[in-house]
């Protein structure tokens, strides 16, 4: 059977449920990732030092260097020893090097080192202007308190034997075997991922183990077979500029999807607001965690349940944003959002709560990705341009419109619902760039995602195997006008001026656009 083509990078996490022992041995891996990580950042600092006075000192820097000075080191005398006494009154001194050397994984180490070879790297091109976003500090020491316990552990496929990671070795489904710790048990449930595994469309790559508000969790990172054609969307033609749907984020309705011609396609009114929703709680378990006793268990299980709640909360928004996205990619073939200034905008505090709780950021991140998988576009328009304020009938742009003003109303007599005019406005101007997307399908430009490794007969899909043609096969329309199936919670709308509604429908907006 040939193996489909790999170019998908996910990741399954799963909350693991070890024993006493193998948490002892959890606690362990991840102080020795901690120690590793340290030292080797630590043998930067000093050759960094003592390169002042002699240039010529060796600075180990990228993973490969800091793996090999540190193999160098955990066997020296600075690393461990120890002096025994015999009976005759006789001191030696006995060099055993990294006491827990024997006792945690090799990889534990190297993967520490490569991970302050990646963490210098960073500084090195946030420093040089290689590298874009927030400025990146020199890195720290990880302090045994404050950081987060984890480590990672890399899968090794030996030929004609099994792979080191597993799930679900030995008939019992829920387990993970990690190598050198074993076999540990995982609360979640492990089927897709292993029938992924069984039919060869998923590799593991890297299992990270991580410690957070008293439990552990392991997130496998793998390198997964692309979506079947048939879920995939068809590539439009070089001449085709057309079936663009605009999506206007905002706070009153979380996301509003319209076409060009102002038809709105998709409305979702109702955000879960996680953040908002679960502000007493949060508030009442903070007081209880501030009136514990520092450093006491009680202060401990206290703070681990605060935790537990802003993990909750954030599992709530991620879930939706994970639903409406998925929703919309699996609908539409072209999608334009808008760049906003996220982080300028939360500067705004009366808004920068109900901001931050909607997510907007990382749902234009999860859009992007999940709408490469599908071979479908995403634009994303200009950030200075005017969508809430032109208006598509005569081009005049509204400077006086408001974030109160829920209709958009011109002097030319076009009037829209104001989400719904901007999210037209989003589309009509992909429509408009003729030049958006000359060649989408190549990494270069920002098309498919190739980085990982290909196979050899890569091109083809398991189930396509015998087919001669290429392998993008038109299997599916590529304009869909089908709703998209949201099964969120609604609180249903009123939507006629007979149930105190606003005074428009979609169906009257589109003829005003027309006429
Ligand atoms: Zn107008």
């Amino acid at each position: 059977m040939l193996a489909a083509e790999m170019t998908r990078h996910t990741t399954f996490k799963f909350c693991l449920d070890p024993g006493a022992g193998q948490q002892e041995v959890l606690t362990r891996h991840a102080g020795a990732a901690r120690v590793a990580f340290n030292q080797c950042l630590g043998m930067v600092k000093s050759s960094l030092t003592r390169r002042h006075s002699d240039p010529s000192v060796d600075l180990p820097w990228t993973g490969f260097d800091l793996i090999n000075t540190f193999n160098a080191w955990k066997k020296t005398e600075a690393a461990g020893r120890l002096f025994t006494v015999a009976s005759n009154g006789c001191v030696e001194l006995l060099v055993t090097g990294l006491a827990c050397f024997t006792q945690v994984c090799q990889q534990v180490f190297e993967e520490a080192a490569v991970d302050c070879g990646k963490a210098l790297a960073a500084w090195a091109d946030s420093r040089s202007g290689k590298r874009k976003g927030k400025r990146v500090g020199f890195p720290r020491f990880k302090i045994k308190t404050a950081a987060v316990a984890s480590f990672r552990l890399r899968n090794k496929h030996p030929k004609g034997g099994k792979p080191a990671i597993r799930v679900g070795d030995n008939d019992h489904p829920r387990t993970v075997t990690l190598p050198g710790i074993g076999v540990i048990a995982v609360h979640d449930d492990t089927r897709r991922l292993r029938r992924m595994l069984a039919k060869d469309r998923a590799r593991i790559c890297y299992a990270t183990v991580s410690h957070h508000a008293g439990r552990w969790y392991v997130a496998l990172n793998v390198e997964a077979a692309d979506l079947h054609p048939a879920r995939r969307h068809m590539p439009g033609g070089a001449a085709d500029h057309g079936g663009w749907v605009g999506i206007d984020r905002g706070l009153s309705a979380f996301l509003v999807a319209a076409t060009a011609d102002g038809t709105e396609v998709a409305r979702i009114q109702d955000a879960p607001k996680a953040l908002a929703a679960g502000l007493h709680r949060q508030r009442h378990l903070a007081k209880k965690l501030s009136r514990k006793k520092k450093g006491s268990v009680n202060c401990r299980e206290a703070s681990y349940r605060l935790a537990r709640h802003h993990r909750h909360v954030r599992n709530v928004r991620r879930h939706f944003l994970h639903k409406v996205s998925n929703e919309l990619v699996k609908t539409h073939d072209r999608l334009v959002l808008e760049d906003l200034n996220v982080s300028g905008m939360l500067r705004n505090h009366r808004l920068a709560r109900a901001i931050s709780d909607a997510g907007w950021a990382e749902f234009a991140r999860l859009v992007g990705y999940k709408q490469t998988w599908r071979d479908g576009d995403v634009a994303v328009a200009d950030r200075w341009y005017p969508s809430s304020r032109l208006c598509p009938a005569c081009g005049t742009i509204n400077a006086d419109l408001t974030l109160a003003d829920r209709l958009f109303i011109c002097g030319c007599g076009h009037s829209a619902d104001r989400d719904v005019n901007a999210a037209a406005n989003l589309a009509g101007w992909a429509e408009g760039q003729h030049d958006l997307h000359l060649d989408p399908r190549t990494p270069k430009h920002g098309g498919r995602a190739t980085n990982a490794r290909r196979r050899d007969g890569a091109d083809r899909h398991t189930t396509c195997a015998g087919f001669t043609g290429t392998l993008r096969v038109p299997v599916k329309p590529a304009r869909l006008t089908r709703e998209p199936r949201f099964t969120l919670r609604r609180q249903p709308e009123p939507t006629t001026p007979e149930k105190g509604g606003a005074e428009y429908t979609t169906k009257r907006c589109s003829a005003r656009f027309n006429g």
